[in-house]
């Protein structure tokens, strides 16, 4: 039986060129919205994100919890807060369970071992890790653990523009790591920040062909938030409705994939996150990380800006997406196959 549109199989970088320059975007997104359809139904999946450490070792030119920022109050949550934390986000609903740091090596092998143990013991959720770059032998025992998906993004594939945007990472070895990644049978995710300073329309086309060409379980993609204490603070914000029209072209380049619509569209644009679940995306990654830490997870200016208690937090999300004729889904929202 033959489908009823036929997944895009692959732009050339020409026409992705020109549908990021809004050729089309009616075309665009309408038939991001029929493809994501396709996929999941009116369905957006809640994905529960616990950020429990801003701790990190790395330098990222963009990120707020870089570790030349010296402004941060920095913490780092026990096994006993986070499991508080997972069982809120259980109890609200949510299919997955996303735990996500800074590069903090401070939490051992074991730990997060350990974690993902009680976790599953407790509670049905998938668990996504998003933990940073980690040695392959941890991510083969967190895998045997029982940890679901890891989420790795390489931010762009434009080997310049990593060099001068993540000083101290390496290009080659984040690519290999993912494929690792891959082959310990991850649900894997991968993304890019669009308009991160530097980057061209012809960066970001590239950047989209090799997302797709990664076969990747989740792609991630959201617009730059220019934070004050990095050295990038003077660059402008990037663009929401070019983050939206990269995901209605990654949709229809892969159909199956979960693609997230980022808090960072949130931060730029009142409505932008929700509106995002139109054009392409079909995830949405509340925070449970405790109210007491939570706005010093800073990785831009409005994310976990939110003066509202967690269950505010949630109907509002909830509504935004009721609003557009959705669904939020406790389901844990696997990929569709390639
Ligand atoms: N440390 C881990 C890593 O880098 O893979 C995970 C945590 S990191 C804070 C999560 C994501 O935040 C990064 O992959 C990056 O895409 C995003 N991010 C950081 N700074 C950003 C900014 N200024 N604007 C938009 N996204 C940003
Ligand atoms: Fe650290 Fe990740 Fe931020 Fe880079 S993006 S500074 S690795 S938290």
């Amino acid at each position: 039986m033959s489908p009823v549109i036929a997944p895009e199989s692959l732009f050339s970088e020409r026409q992705i060129l020109e549908l990021l320059g809004g050729g089309d975007d009616d075309w665009l997104f309408s038939r991001a919205r029929l493809a994501t359809q396709l996929a999941f139904g009116d369905q957006v999946f809640m994905r529960g994100i616990v950020e429990f450490s801003n701790h990190c070792r790395n330098d990222c030119h963009y990120c707020g919890l870089r570790s030349g920022n010296r402004e941060l109050g920095r913490y780092r949550l026990s096994q006993a807060q986070i499991l508080e934390a997972v069982d809120q986000a259980a109890a609200f609903g949510m299919g997955t369970l996303v735990l996500q740091s800074g590069d903090d090596n401070k939490y051992r092998c074991d730990d997060i071992s350990q974690l993902i143990h009680q976790i599953k013991a407790k509670h049905k959720l998938a668990i996504t890790l998003s933990l940073g770059d980690r040695s392959l032998e941890e991510l083969a025992q967190w895998r045997q653990a029982g940890a679901d998906r890891y989420l790795l993004k390489m931010e762009t594939f434009d080997r310049r523009l990593f060099a001068e945007s993540r000083p101290r990472a390496n290009f080659d070895e984040r690519l290999e790591r993912l494929r690792g990644i891959q082959a310990l049978g991850y649900q894997t995710g991968c993304g890019i920040i669009t308009d991160l300073p530097g980057m061209t329309d012809e960066i970001l086309a590239r950047d989209i062909i090799q997302l797709t060409r990664l076969k990747l379980d989740m792609i991630a993609c959201g617009p730059f938030v220019a934070h004050p204490q990095t050295p990038m603070s003077l660059s402008g914000n990037g663009s929401v409705l070019k983050s939206h029209r990269v995901s209605a072209i990654l949709r229809l380049m892969n159909p199956g994939a979960n693609i997230p619509a980022t808090s960072s569209l949130e931060a730029l644009e009142p409505g932008a996150r929700a509106l995002a679940l139109l054009r392409g995306c079909n995830v949405v990654m509340p925070s449970f990380t405790p109210q007491n830490v939570f706005s010093q997870y800073d990785i831009y200016p409005g994310k976990n800006a939110a003066k509202a208690f967690l269950r505010e937090r949630l109907e509002v999300i909830r509504n935004q997406i009721r609003q557009h004729g959705l669904e939020p889904s406790s389901a844990r929202g696997d990929a569709r196959s390639h």
